[in-house]
């Protein structure tokens, strides 16, 4: 029943790995962004290999600034950045000063999610090899322990072999 669930977990892991890896190969062609509908300043997006999460200024004539680069753009490795308005000339004519931020963002790279989503795949592999390995020796596949005394049945764990369950 573990092993089932791990397996489970482990293909749905795979299939998010393969979701991300399309993703990343688009995020540098087009910007995929969804506004959520409750708040409309969040954005979940994709973009320059990045999953982000965004929150913008409710203001909309902060969009305007957005293309005349009056802003400062903070990025880390994995994690927060946000841009902040540096131009006085924009900051009088919003009545916001300068300073005021105007989009935080929470990026995630793509490649980082897929070396995330690769772990249970890959635990799940050596799992089974593992398994497949003390079966044809004659050991337990659930503990290990030695089958050759009692091989219906293993003592230790009370797991049934593949071999004797044919
Ligand atoms: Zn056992």
């Amino acid at each position: 029943m573990r092993r089932r669930l791990f397996t489970f977990c482990s293909v749905l892991s795979l299939l998010l790995c393969a979701a991300t890896a399309v993703l990343w190969a688009s995020s540098y062609r087009t910007f995929h962004g969804f506004r959520l509908p409750s708040a409309q300043t969040l954005t979940i997006g994709s973009t320059s290999g990045n999953l982000t999460l965004s929150w913008y200024h409710p203001d909309p004539r902060f969009a305007i600034i957005f293309h005349n680069r009056a802003y400062s753009y903070h990025r880390f490795f994995v994690g927060f950045f946000s841009s902040e308005w540096l131009d006085p000339n924009y900051s009088n004519w919003l009545k916001y000063p300068v300073g005021t931020i105007a989009e935080w963002e929470f990026a995630l790279h793509d490649w980082f999610l897929m070396l995330l989503f690769a772990v249970a795949p890959m635990l799940w592999a050596i799992d089974g090899a593992r398994r497949r390995r003390r079966t044809i020796s004659g050991f337990c596949s659930t503990c290990g322990y030695d089958l050759r005394a009692s091989p219906d049945r293993c003592p230790e764990c009370g797991a049934v072999p593949e071999k004797a369950m044919a």
